[in-house]
């Protein structure tokens, strides 16, 4: 892009672990490319208010390993109506930013292709715990996230396992069940129920608690999706059929927070620098994808269009390992 001397980048929508690992990335990109970077303050309505600060290399340093963003975020319903936005237009006058990197998810990226009509050039970054976009197959948080939840219910297996007893544990995820599904992979759960396959509460979960007592096992693990219903009313429904009484935790907003993983900051490095250099390249307008191990950019009004679907065969293959032939298994 011609005369690319300045742009923005801000975090918006829910946090996630690496997306200050993004920040960094985007504003060091942009200074090694003679691009000064300003960083937009509480998403959308930072760029409504003129909320920025000013990034350096110095100021970017030390964030690989820290939670949160140091931008803030937020939702921002005024940045929704077309007055709110010409407010943020005259904002991007005013700072003469001549093109914007948005970190968020599905909802961010809308606003960024809103912000691209009125002439601004936006390249959006996936960051998210839930890993529910479509044009992407990873996006930046999900395995901070995951691997905060293995390690709630690593702990709580313990004192399960000594109480011999049933645990239901509520996993976010939004309306997608990619994370509960992979937590339980990971742990070894007895059931995992998320939106996805909701449909036979008794063969998803009733029955599998019933195989898993009857193999000899002493205690039970069920990983629900927040979209997929709550801990305490799959707890209810389990007491009803069974006539235990399953300890309920909903493990929430942990989740979110915390040191990205490795993989978040790789990737989010990676991330931040593609959409910088997308940006040189005149690419604008897009967004930073992983696909099959690479990185990618999809036009925004494609990328809002592609879905994504829970694998099956993980569903199935976390079934699997726990009611093999031996019914042998962590249980
Ligand atoms: P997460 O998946 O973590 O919730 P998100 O980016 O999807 O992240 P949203 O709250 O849906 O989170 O969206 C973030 C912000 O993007 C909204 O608060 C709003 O300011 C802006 N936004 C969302 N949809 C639109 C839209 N259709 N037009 C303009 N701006 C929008």
């Amino acid at each position: 892009m011609e005369n690319l001397k300045r742009i923005g980048v801000l975090t918006s929508g829910g946090d996630a672990p690496g997306m200050n690992a993004a920040v960094r990335a985007v504003a060091r990109t942009a200074l090694a490319n003679g691009i000064e970077c300003i960083g937009i303050r509480r998403g959308w309505q930072g760029l409504i208010n003129c909320d920025f600060i000013q990034l350096t290399r110095a100021s970017v340093g030390h964030l690989l390993s820290k939670g949160g963003t140091i931008l803030y975020t937020a939702r921002s319903e005024e940045f929704k109506t077309p007055e709110g936005r010409q407010k943020a237009l005259v904002t991007c006058k005013m700072l003469g930013l001549d093109a914007v990197v948005a970190i968020g998810g599905d909802g961010t990226f809308r606003g960024a292709l809103e912000l691209s009509r009125l002439g601004v050039p936006v390249v959006g970054i996936p960051g998210t715990i839930d890993n529910d976009i479509g044009c992407t197959n990873y996006t930046i948080g999900f395995d901070s996230a995951c691997n905060t939840a293995i390690e709630c219910i690593d702990k709580l297996r313990d004192t399960m396992q000594s109480h011999e007893r049933c645990s239901v544990v509520q996993v976010m995820g939004r309306d997608a069940g990619f994370l509960a599904l992979y937590v339980g992979t990971a742990v070894g759960a007895t059931a995992v129920l998320v939106p996805e396959h909701v449909d036979d509460f008794e063969k998803n979960v009733i029955e599998r608690i019933r195989g898993a007592k009857l193999a000899g096992y002493t205690h039970f693990m069920v990983v629900v999706a927040e979209g997929a219903g709550t801990a305490h009313d799959v707890g209810q429904r389990i007491h009803d059929a069974l006539g235990i009484a399953p300890t309920i935790t909903v493990i929430g907003h942990i989740q979110r927070g915390g040191a990205p993983t490795g993989r978040d900051r790789e990737t989010a490095t990676r991330m931040g620098y593609y959409a910088v250099m997308a940006l040189v390249e005149g690419q604008g307008n897009c967004v930073i994808g992983t696909q099959e191990g690479s990185i990618v950019q999809i036009p925004i009004e494609d990328a809002l269009k592609m879905e994504k679907h829970l694998q099956m065969d993980r569903y199935n293959i976390m079934e699997i390992m726990q009611f093999g032939s031996n019914h042998e298994g962590e249980m």
